[in-house]
């Protein structure tokens, strides 16, 4: 497996940090953001590197030389004009013999290459980006995606969105299957996303891989003292999905959203004014924030699978105006008693995954890689409680929700009680 990282551009924005050094050799916690991505990269045995630098890019060559000494072979591909994101591909042919990352130099990150890979092949695709929601989808670039995760289309930010989204955004790391290079015909100007990418998506050969591990790009100082403060923590090299990921499964109706009657259409969604703070603080600890929620609505015929995807979108639209978000959603749309009017049939089962059984926390542990053991559910129901016991969680019982005592569950008691999905999140991470 070979990678080809991607350093030819300017960064003018870091340079009260960096002086004239190109951006991927700012220093983070006394390596360049280069030689993190490398050792990265390392960690998954991919050893063969090429790196395009534009040509004022000699302190990247000075420092890595042909990589010898950081265990691994380097080649390089210096731009004499700029030829944009993807123009200096073209010279890649002679490097490259298979599939291969595209990375964008400037980023941060930490990454298990080798799940990434599986997950693309396993897709045949010709592109896989790697997506994840940001703390500012309102003015990113957002990719939509169908349920087997086919990039549909990019929604510009520059789009006027009088609608609710998804918060799902490109991070700037492909894999690439060879032919993408067949796309890049001569070395002239070219932008990887605005030209191959679409044409890609177009084809209907693009696929998502969404991903919880840390990618930030350090582009701005604020920015840069934050990544700064992660990769000392140890927060960007905890979250490789390697490594066993911890999680707080946030129920959603009294947790996330106002208690009321159901919630059967997105203007009946209201937050918890605290939620978004909350939410927040976790995206920023070691921990994943996962939605788990029963959505009997769906069996019961009261709403579509469309509208909850309505009614979620706006949940993390509202989030995201917060710079807060959530790593993914799982829900259950069945209800094991029938015989009512309006009812989906084929939705009326006793299934794996209504809570208090736990089929949507086994799933989340699968995609994430997550210890159980390690990790928290937090909901306003004794239902809830019980499921983060089934689950081998620890719990906290908000006060926020529901009122009503469930005497079915009524032996569910939690680790802690707490006012508000905010009050127990600091609980769990020892916050004031
Ligand atoms: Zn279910």
């Amino acid at each position: 497996m070979q990678a080809i990282i991607q350093a030819g551009g300017a960064g003018t924005r870091l340079k009260s940090i960096t002086g004239d050094l190109p951006k991927p050799m700012v220093s983070i916690n006394g390596k360049p953001i280069l030689e993190w991505q490398i050792l990265s990269l390392k960690q998954s045995g991919i050893i063969d590197v090429t790196i395009v630098i534009s040509k004022n890019g000699n302190a990247i060559k000075e420092y890595f030389k042909d990589g010898k000494d950081f265990g691994i072979k380097i080649s390089y591909i210096v731009e004499e004009i700029p030829l944009g994101t993807a123009g200096g591909l073209y010279f890649a042919k002679e490097f490259i013999k298979d599939d291969f990352f595209l990375v964008f130099g400037d980023l941060m990150l930490d990454i298990d290459w080798g799940r990434y890979r599986d997950y693309a092949l396993s897709k045949k695709a010709l592109l896989v980006p790697l997506a994840h929601p940001n703390s500012h989808p309102f003015d990113s670039d957002l990719l939509v995606i169908d349920e087997s995760n086919k990039i549909l289309r990019i929604d510009s930010k520059h789009n006027v969105r009088d609608y609710y989204y998804k918060n799902l955004t490109n991070a700037g790391i492909y894999w690439c299957d060879h032919n993408i290079l067949e796309l890049i015909d001569e070395p002239k100007k070219i932008d990887f996303e605005k030209e191959i990418l679409t044409s890609t998506i177009e084809r209907g050969a693009a696929f998502v891989y969404k991903s919880s591990e840390y990618v930030k790009d350090c582009g701005t100082p604020y920015r840069y003292y934050s990544v700064e403060n992660d990769c000392k923590n140890g927060i960007i090299s905890a979250k490789r999905l390697s490594n066993k990921q911890k999680a707080i499964f946030l129920d959603r109706d009294g947790t996330i959203n106002v208690f009321g009657d159901f919630v059967r259409n997105a203007s009946k969604l209201e937050l918890i004014d605290v939620a978004p703070e909350a939410i927040k603080l976790i995206d920023e600890s070691e921990y994943l924030p996962i939605v788990i929620t029963n959505q009997p609505v769906i069996a019961r015929g009261e709403t579509t699978f469309d509208e909850l995807a309505r009614i979620h979108n706006k949940m993390e639209v509202l989030l995201g105006e917060k710079n807060a978000y959530l790593t993914d959603i799982y829900f259950c749309p069945h209800h094991p008693d029938s015989g009512y009017e309006g009812e989906v049939k084929e939705l009326k089962i006793v299934c794996d995954c209504r809570k208090p059984k736990i089929g949507m926390l086994l799933k989340a542990a699968s995609e994430y890689n997550i210890d159980l053991s390690k990790s928290w559910f937090i909901g306003d129901t004794s239902q809830d409680v019980q499921t983060g016991i089934n689950a081998g969680c620890k719990t906290i019982r908000v006060t926020s929700g529901d009122p009503r005592p469930n005497k079915k569950y009524e032996n569910a008691v939690p680790n802690y009680v707490a006012n508000d999905i905010l009050e127990a999140v600091k609980l769990i991470l020892n916050k004031k």
